[in-house]
């Protein structure tokens, strides 16, 4: 196996080898997963995330409807369709895809989300079992990450990981599961963000390194140090004259990292296709806990 780079891919696909075979023994008891997915607005990114969550479940036999609420929607138009959602029992999982426009309050509609639909893990309670080290659902981008270290069989077991962003969405969710005494964790964390000072004095001591910023190639080799760990959750659209007019690249320097590290997620293609797959998952797992 490569380990130099971290590919999504065949992590991927071999989750999804055993997720065929519970959505199959799910339709023998005619329970067809199902996610709403929630979109509100007209991000391009957030729309493309979406459609391809929408066609992935479409893909694996799995239901999937997308509410599209427009730009100036109200909340509490929103939240009344959570509410319904929680209700159907044919609904498995609602994701509410993020950023919403500003004059809505993310944080208010995230939480009237019934926590066990909430497949995001984003439900202020399943973030608390997190911590906990009692997850019910586990952060679909962080829970990739865990399964690339598994993967790989990178060990980060009394490891220094240095964790960079201190999203909900990534970085304190990646940063308190690889603290836990989870077979993928036991490691020394430090949660670096926006306001940490020197950030190159923690990540040149750091074995493993996950950047979470959203900043295009902010982590350069001169900030690692030589056979560390780079997982890049970054994904950033870069301008070019190319047809479509932008390429995509992470958060770390690739080209300059290459050859120091001992391995590195690719952008694309690392951590970014791990998302659906863990959604895909986390969706799963909730239509097999409807099974009395
Ligand atoms: P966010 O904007 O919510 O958080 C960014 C974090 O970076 C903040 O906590 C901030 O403190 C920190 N930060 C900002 N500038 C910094 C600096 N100069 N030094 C150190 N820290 C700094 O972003 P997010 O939702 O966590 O996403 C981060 C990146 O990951 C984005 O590029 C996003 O597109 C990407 N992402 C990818 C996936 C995937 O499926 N691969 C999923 C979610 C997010």
């Amino acid at each position: 196996m490569n380990r130099k780079l971290l590919i999504g891919k065949p992590v991927s696909e071999n989750i999804k080898k055993s997720l065929v075979e519970k959505i199959n023994s799910l339709s023998k008891k005619n329970i067809i997963p199902k996610l709403a997915a929630i979109l509100v607005g007209d991000d391009p990114a957030s729309k493309i995330y979406v459609k391809s969550k929408h066609k992935t479940f479409l893909k694996f036999n799995c239901q999937s409807e997308i509410h599209h609420f427009l730009n100036d929607s109200n909340e509490n138009d929103i939240c009344d369709l959570i509410s319904r959602l929680n209700k159907d029992k044919s609904t498995h999982g609602i994701l509410l895809q993020l950023p919403l426009p500003l004059h809505l309050n993310s944080k208010r509609i995230l939480d009237s989300i019934d926590p066990n639909k909430d497949v995001d893990g984003l439900h202020p309670m399943n973030l608390g079992r997190l911590l906990q080290g009692n997850p019910n659902f586990i952060p679909c981008t962080p829970y990739g990450c865990l399964e690339i270290l598994r993967y790989y069989k990178i060990n980060v077991k009394s490891k220094h990981v240095v964790v960079i962003g201190r999203s909900n969405l990534v970085g304190k969710p990646i940063a308190a599961l690889l603290s836990q005494k989870f077979d993928i964790g036991n490691s020394t964390v430090t949660l670096c963000h926006s306001q940490t000072k020197n950030l190159s004095k923690y990540t040149k001591m750091a074995d493993v390194i996950i950047v979470a910023v959203g900043i295009p190639a902010m982590l350069k080799s001169n900030m690692v140090k030589k056979d560390a760990v780079v997982i890049d959750v970054g994904i950033n659209r870069v301008d070019d004259d190319s047809q479509k007019g932008y390429h995509i690249i992470g958060d770390a320097d690739y080209s300059s990292l290459i050859n120091k590290v001992s391995s590195i997620t690719p952008v694309p293609g690392g951590v970014g296709p791990m998302t659906i797959t863990m959604l895909l998952n986390n969706t799963i797992a909730s239509a097999e806990k409807t099974i009395i």
